[in-house]
């Protein structure tokens, strides 16, 4: 951590003070100093598909070069439009509900810009996408963490086991929900399904559950849906939109980067009611501008891929799922086997190290494999000190040579 003498702190924010860059790609920064395979940030090493690419390139050929209009060129916003309905049955006006943004990224503190006033609490489930804690802060909210607990038989059985869920306790959110004071409420709940880091995919039931608190103490919904297409073991993704009283009180973000594997594009959307709409739209104009216009109209391309595509894409990332995880239990460490997404969280304890932060260190240095502490998903590192988090959207010779790094890790 770099040291802030007085006359620096005069000039610098205090916002910037409550959190830290991202670890994320500071692992991905030390992948590259040290050679090691990057299993850390979450992006293929793997090529997008022809036709996109192609597209890319054609739009530009044809002069797509200037400013889309600011709040998203309408031929992607036609076709978010057409595979919210196909997908989850929701029905949007693209012309007064849609917002593109530079990445889901810009969509989510765009979002948060645009509904938080001072003050506001903004409930997150932990461990949690470490964008959420800044984005939060810097929309002047306050996050209000609530446990995802790891499931626990399949830690005892070392890992494995399907069936075992992360899961959440009722009251224990009900009573983040409750928080209101003269100085706090709780504006909004982010919830990412299926998530990052821990691959756990709600449930109908959880979804409801959430909803029912929502409309009770007035609460809006902030949902990332960006891993919704990758999903494995028959689990189901539920727009948070599709729940009956949600569709007035829900910002569904969501993007290009994950689905169709460019996460150097930075397009990424906010769906969400026209008052709301309008507000992220304004916020977006004078932070952006627009999101490049050349890859919009290769990404209403892209979402015009028919339904085999997303079957493909799951049945890919189902088998780098079960090629990485045999190869880090047989290493020593315990898998909480995701559901969706493309990480997996794992618990280190097997390696008598100190904490993750000292054991990633390690890993990349002497092992050349790199991975997230799982501190960086908490907001106390204590409560991540075990854990460290595996992307697996690899190619499969990347995965082969992880393997055979893995085999150097000797355990306590
Ligand atoms: N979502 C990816 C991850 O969790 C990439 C993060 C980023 O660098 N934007 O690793």
């Amino acid at each position: 951590m770099t040291l802030v003498s007085p006359q620096h702190k005069h000039f610098l924010s205090d916002k910037v003070e409550h959190f830290t860059e991202s670890v994320i790609r500071e692992m991905t920064r030390q992948a590259m100093q040290h050679g090691a395979v990057n299993l850390a940030q979450g992006f293929p090493d793997f090529s997008a598909l022809a036709e996109i690419k192609r597209a890319a390139q054609e739009a530009i050929a044809a002069d797509v070069n200037q400013y889309a209009i600011t709040w998203g060129a309408k031929s992607l916003r036609v076709a978010i439009a057409r595979q919210m309905r196909e997908w989850q049955g929701i029905d949007v006006d693209p012309e007064k509900e849609i917002v593109v943004c530079c990445g889901s990224t810009e969509a989510m503190i765009a979002t948060l810009l645009a509904v938080c006033n001072k003050g506001d609490e903004v409930v997150v489930f932990e461990p949690f996408y470490e964008n959420y804690g800044p984005d939060a802060i810097l929309s002047g909210a306050k996050p209000r963490f609530v446990s995802l607990r790891p499931p626990q038989a399949s830690k005892s059985e070392g890992g494995g086991e399907p069936g075992g869920e992360w899961t959440f306790d009722e009251q224990e959110l009900r009573e983040a929900f409750q928080h209101q004071t003269a100085q706090h409420h709780t504006k909004a709940i982010i919830l990412n399904t299926p998530n990052n880091p821990t691959g756990k995919v709600f449930s109908r039931k959880e979804l409801e559950l959430i909803r029912d608190l929502c409309v009770e103490y007035n609460v809006l919904a902030i949902t990332d849906e960006i891993y919704e297409h990758i999903l494995y073991d028959g689990s189901e993704h539920i727009s948070m939109a599709r729940l009956d009283g949600m569709r007035e009180r829900t910002i569904t973000i969501n993007g290009l980067s994950k689905s169709y594997s460019v996460t150097g594009w930075r397009v990424g959307w906010a769906v969400a009611p026209p008052a709301i709409t309008n507000a992220i739209r304004k916020v977006h104009d004078f932070l952006t501008v627009g999101a490049p216009a050349p890859l919009q109209e290769a990404g209403a391309v892209a979402l015009s891929l028919p339904a085999s595509y997303y079957r493909e894409l799951a049945d890919r990332y189902r088998e780098r799922r079960d090629h990485l995880i045999p190869a880090l239990e047989k290493a020593g460490f315990v898998c909480y086997r995701p559901r969706g997404a493309y990480y997996v969280m794992t618990d280190i304890s097997a390696f008598g190290f100190a904490n993750d932060v000292e054991f990633a260190a390690y890993l990349v240095k002497e092992i050349g494999i790199a991975c997230v502490p799982g501190s960086s998903f908490y907001k106390h590192p204590k409560d991540g000190s075990q854990q460290v988090r595996f992307a697996f959207c690899k190619k499969p010779e990347t995965l082969d040579e992880a393997a055979r790094r893995l085999e150097k890790l000797v355990r306590k």
